[in-house]
């Protein structure tokens, strides 16, 4: 991180004008220093592999409770899964880290039946399995260009790393940014149909249980977008209606509003990730259409996962998605996110057609 000089006001105007634009380049290249942060999955899986007893245990819970359930509940969600039709396209290859089929298959069956009833999902898709996506361009303050990635093959020696970009003049410190971990994680096609599973590359991991602890947090973040994205428009959001289990009900657009208030008064993001889609970026009080209803459903995405792992990666590290409160204005002990994504995860939905 950069140190801003004071400013000397005992100068001549002139000096006055060059110490300004000292302190502006200083604010830039720090804000540069801190883009080029957020998107370092080095320090993600980092995380994951410091508190990875904590990722077993918890998703140990989450089948425990699984196999606690009726047998007519988990047979429910059993036909569910089998419903998708042509689950997987493609083999998966042994030596990717990407997560197995049948791994994926036992692993949805955690989430509740009345989830995945409302999910597209229909594929999984290997395609993608031997590459490591690179968010590929960047504005001149390093924001990511969203949408622009780049896959480079998973597993590449020294030299075919260096053959491999040597075409790529344009961008030549891409290499060393792959090298850092400079990278993107699955994806979801645009249909939200089908989940493209994707590998971590071995630059930012070698733990193969942390790797396939954080494929887990991926597909379930992946998972939520095969629900949202089709609700991601206000006249769509509105057929959403979210049977809470207190009784009450509210539509999908009126719940997600209230989840974009309580960002405003608990600032810090749920993950490094989700800060990725910074609200400095663009006007969040228009949350509702276009590319701030997509920034707002990253958000969801990640704090929902955080929910069901009760742990994701952040740069405060807490370890407990219930216990922070993401410094809430009046610093209660439990974050009006944590109770929105709860009542949330814990409901029934009905669609309107
Ligand atoms: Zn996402």
């Amino acid at each position: 991180m950069n140190r801003i000089k004071p400013l000397d006001v005992s100068d001549s105007s002139a000096n006055k004008n060059t110490a300004i634009s000292q302190i502006v380049q200083a604010l830039l290249e720090r804000k540069i220093d801190e883009n080029k942060d957020r998107l370092n999955e080095l320090s993600t899986l980092r995380f994951v592999e410091d508190n990875l007893p904590l990722y077993k245990q918890n998703l140990e819970k989450r089948k425990n409770a699984y196999a606690l359930l009726s047998e007519e509940e988990r047979i429910l969600r059993e036909n569910r899964i089998a419903a998708i039709k042509n689950l997987s396209y493609e083999q998966r290859l042994p030596w990717t880290n990407t997560l197995t089929l049948e791994n994926t298959n036992n692993f949805l069956t955690t989430l509740p039946l009345s989830l995945l009833n409302i999910s597209n999902l229909e594929k999984l898709d290997y395609s993608d399995q031997n590459n490591v996506i690179l968010p590929w361009q960047f504005d001149n303050e390093w924001n990511w260009v969203h949408g622009s990635i780049r896959n480079v093959p998973f597993a590449l020696s020294e030299e075919e790393i260096e053959k491999d970009f040597q075409t790529d003049k344009k961008y030549p410190l891409m290499k060393e940014y792959y090298k850092r971990g400079f990278m993107l994680i699955g994806r979801t096609s645009q249909d939200w149909k089908t989940i493209y599973q994707t590998s971590v590359s071995p630059h930012v991991s070698k733990n193969d249980e942390a790797i396939e602890a954080y494929q887990k947090h991926v597909l379930v973040h992946e998972f939520f977008h095969t629900i949202f994205a089709k609700f991601r428009d206000i006249p769509n959001a509105n057929t959403l209606i979210i049977k809470f289990k207190d009784g009450s009900t509210s539509t999908f657009a009126e719940w997600r509003n209230a989840f974009l208030l309580s960002m405003k008064e608990e600032p810090l993001y749920t993950t490094k990730y989700a800060s990725i889609y910074d609200k400095d970026m663009i006007d969040i009080s228009n949350g509702e259409k276009g590319q701030d209803a997509y920034w707002l459903e990253e958000q969801l995405c990640e704090s929902l996962t955080a929910y069901y792992l009760d742990i994701a990666p952040n740069e405060y590290w807490w370890t407990s998605f219930e216990e922070f409160n993401f410094w809430n204005n009046d610093q209660q002990k439990r974050s009006k996110r944590y109770q929105l994504i709860s009542d949330f995860y814990n409901a029934d939905f009905e669609v309107i057609e």
